[in-house]
């Protein structure tokens, strides 16, 4: 299983590597730039080099960079619309040169115009920002729980991809909380096949490539995105197993975004969820 959590690379790619190592991670996320003001930080040749070395050390592999949540692409004024699209141009470049596999990005609010407006604005953004570039870094859009005036269920990315004609490098990115704030009840074993059926007939199974596991601090259905730890919130144990050991989920890279006090504490969820899964192995086996 890979799994992982969010952390800072603000001291290197090289010594991230070593903390999600040393707290029992086989992958993990980072952010590409400040989460608040976007400005980028510069990665040099060295730190590349060291970050490469310690990587195949450790197996880290699908490492998963996310762009500021300040980054609109549904943006209707032209300010944020022009720093969204420099922000994905920008990132795909930087990216590729870290040899970082995925690029996540939320798909943007519409901000009161419409879903339809919405989806238009997103699909030029990325027609600008995206369709040039041809590396090996993917841009994964990812599912959200439909807070406010946000765009990215199931459906709305498909309809994106659609429209840009499925781009080999374009995939996504789900979230167990988000998901949950949508509508599916993995307390139900049924509702991750639901998913996944649902998955398989929009975007197709082939381009989901990450996941953000996060319990939920609200029941489904409520479209609130607030995470809770792993077990706290309405998954609890049964929820996130039934999600998590799925065939086609525990072959994905699976990130803790939870809210922990200290990112060490990411190494304690993380040796948790081993246990969780073991154990149900056990069981199954008899
Ligand atoms: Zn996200």
């Amino acid at each position: 299983m890979r799994l992982g959590s969010h952390l800072s690379v603000s001291k290197g790619f090289d010594k991230t590597a070593e903390i999600a190592h040393d707290l029992g991670a086989n992958t993990f996320q980072f952010f590409t730039r400040n989460p608040r003001g976007g400005a980028a930080r510069k990665i040099d040749e060295k730190e590349i080099i060291a970050w490469q070395a310690v990587r195949k050390k450790y197996d880290l592999l699908h490492i998963v960079g996310h762009l500021p949540y300040t980054v609109n692409m549904a943006a209707q004024t032209e300010r944020p619309y022009a720093f969204a699209k420099m922000v994905v141009a920008d990132d795909l470049q930087r990216m590729e040169a870290v040899g970082i596999e995925y690029l996540v990005i939320h798909p943007g609010s519409h901000t009161g115009a419409g879903v339809g407006k919405g989806i238009e604005r997103i699909v030029s953004c990325l027609e600008e920002a995206f369709l040039p570039h041809l590396g090996k870094t993917m841009l994964l859009l990812e599912t959200m729980a439909g807070q406010g005036t946000e765009i990215g269920s199931v459906e709305e990315i498909a309809e994106i991809m659609e429209r840009l004609g499925f781009p080999q490098n374009l995939g996504v990115c789900l979230d167990s909380c988000h998901l949950t704030g949508a509508g599916y009840d993995f307390k139900q074993p049924t509702e991750v096949d639901r998913l996944i059926n649902d998955l398989q007939n929009t975007i197709g199974l082939e381009r989901v490539k990450a996941v953000h596991l996060n319990d939920s601090k609200f029941a489904p259905g409520t479209h609130k995105d607030r995470h809770a730890r792993i077990g706290e919130g309405y998954l609890g144990k049964e929820g996130i197993l039934n999600f998590i050991t799925h065939p086609f989920i525990r072959k994905l890279p699976l990130i803790l975004e939870t809210p922990v006090n200290d990112y060490q504490e990411y190494g304690e969820e993380i040796a948790m969820l081993r246990a969780w899964v073991e154990e149900k192995e056990q069981k199954r086996r008899g």
